[in-house]
């Protein structure tokens, strides 16, 4: 199965799309936690984008379709599919996506979109804190770490992202709605997008996506 993930910043989809990871066994594609990896080594590419990042802003479309088509053709994503969070994030990037499946062969399931309002947004990334490590997600009141500020996964300490701060947060929203939004009627015109509504607890969202993740099994189209 190939899935796009589509939801606004602070909405929760790493933490969702991990979950989709964990039930399904659907490697997740993650190009901000690939990223931020990149920056974590002082690899040339992380070097590239961390100004990008930091600040709020997108990595250039030209270094982002390089650096996905590097990643979907490994033989990973190549075998098992994947559930690509938080790619494509403007139209371009969408129309440059279709051409490589199609340079591949590959098919794309369906597009799922959760939908968060942005007063919730700037509540969740503020209390947002996240580990460097590994890249697991927590939140000071939804979803805290067992012991204060220790990531559960891997046990190291965790950090508010640099991009978690209000400015970032805002320039986040801004091209969220400026840029991406514009994808959803790309996606629609392809019958492929599935809404979802991501208010509610952590339990609450996954129910609603592993009910569309169902349907889409049952259907056949993840064939
Ligand atoms: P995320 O973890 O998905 O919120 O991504 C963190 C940051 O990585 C974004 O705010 C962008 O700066 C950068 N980024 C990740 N994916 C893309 C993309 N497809 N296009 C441009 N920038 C991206």
């Amino acid at each position: 199965m190939r899935l796009i993930f589509i939801a606004p910043p602070g909405a929760g989809k790493g933490t969702q799309s991990a979950l989709i990871t964990e039930n399904y066994h659907l490697p997740q594609l993650s190009t901000g936690n690939l990223l931020r990896a990149e920056i974590k080594a002082g690899t040339p590419l992380g070097k590239s984008v961390a100004d990008y990042i930091n600040v709020g802003e997108f990595v250039p479309d030209e270094i982002m379709l390089q650096f996905l088509e590097d990643q979907i053709t490994k033989d990973i994503y190549a075998k098992e599919g994947f559930i690509l969070d938080g790619f494509p994030r403007t139209l371009y990037q969408a129309i440059s996506l279709d051409r490589l499946f199609l340079k591949y062969n590959f098919k794309l399931d369906a597009v799922l979109i959760l939908y968060v309002q942005k007063s919730e947004l700037i509540k969740r990334l503020a209390a947002r804190r996240t580990c460097l490590n590994c890249g697991a997600s927590f939140h000071l009141e939804y979803k805290p770490p067992r012991v204060f500020n220790i990531c559960d996964v891997c046990g190291s300490t965790l950090t508010q992202r640099k991009d978690d701060s209000e400015e970032s947060i805002k320039t986040r929203i801004r091209n969220y709605n400026n840029l991406t939004m514009p994808i959803i009627e790309h996606y629609d015109s392809m019958n492929l997008i599935h809404r979802i509504d991501g208010v509610g607890t952590l339990d609450q969202v996954y129910a609603r996506i592993d009910k569309v993740l169902k349907y889409l099994d049952k259907s056949g189209l993840s064939q």
